[in-house]
């Protein structure tokens, strides 16, 4: 089953949530029940904090473009 991580833009706060199909799910924060709610797909950045900015393959690298 595809779980997936959402934020509330209204408090922040952060949860999962299981998506059984891709049908249209209202996904509601449930601190402040909003539907103000953001997914946060592809980004497990936020777990480790240490992940590659592109961690795909074939993906170009901007190496001495800004990172110092
Ligand atoms: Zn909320």
């Amino acid at each position: 089953m595809p779980m997936y991580d959402y934020r509330c833009s209204q408090c922040g706060h952060k949860f999962e949530e299981l998506i059984f199909s891709w049908e249209e799910k209202e996904i509601v924060c449930p601190e402040c029940k909003t539907l103000q709610v953001e997914r946060l797909m592809g980004a497990p950045a936020t777990i480790s904090g240490s992940a590659p900015a592109c961690e795909r393959e074939g993906c170009p690298t901007p190496a001495g473009s800004g990172f110092s």
